[in-house]
């Protein structure tokens, strides 16, 4: 047993018992604290009998720290075991067809696994032309680019000072972030 609070190869085994009928074999499970552009991945291992390895789940590590780890940890899981699944029965592993048709069977929420993003926290306007700045941290003194443009030669004029408007919510934060990119 490990010593952390989330232990994978009990995620990997729920998955297993709920979705697979408890037939996979566990591959080699561990946490990645690298992996910053994905919840996890899935690394085939070599069936070839000069060059065994074994098949690799990875979860990265900053899930732990989210507010819904456990749920996160779980559903990358998922995710991943899916990409296992397939490989285990000698079928293409990425995102196919029958990859999200599988992810439909089980109700995985997410196509691709978050990757960690700093949610918005504020957001700011300007009082001129109306317009709405979400940023991540408070603003020092800043104006609107575009009024100093249009009413100041482009030097900083602090009539377009921009105000805090509001505080975001971390959904609101996060969900901006998705619209934006
Ligand atoms: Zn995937
Ligand atoms: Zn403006």
């Amino acid at each position: 047993m490990s010593g952390t609070l989330f232990d994978l190869q009990q995620y990997f085994e729920q998955v297993n018992q709920t979705h697979f009928d408890g037939f996979l074999e566990a591959p080699v499970l561990r946490w990645n604290s690298r992996l910053r552009s994905s919840a996890g991945r899935f690394i085939p291992g070599s069936r070839k009998f000069w060059k065994e390895l074994p098949p690799v789940i990875e979860i990265a590590t900053y899930l732990q720290r989210e507010e819904r780890a456990h749920e996160l940890i779980l559903d990358t899981m998922a995710h991943e075991m899916i990409h296992y699944w397939l490989w285990v029965r000698r079928k293409p592993f990425g995102h196919t067809g029958d990859f999200l048709k599988k992810m439909r069977e089980m109700g995985v929420s997410r196509y691709n696994p978050v990757p960690r993003l700093r949610p918005f926290r504020y957001v700011y306007g300007c009082s001129c032309c109306q317009k709405e700045f979400p940023a991540k941290r408070e603003l020092g003194v800043l104006a609107c680019a575009h009024c100093c443009k249009a009413h100041a030669n482009g030097r900083f004029d602090s009539r377009f000072r921009l105000q805090l408007l509001r505080h975001l919510t971390r959904e609101e934060g996060l969900k901006l972030i998705h619209e934006r990119v």
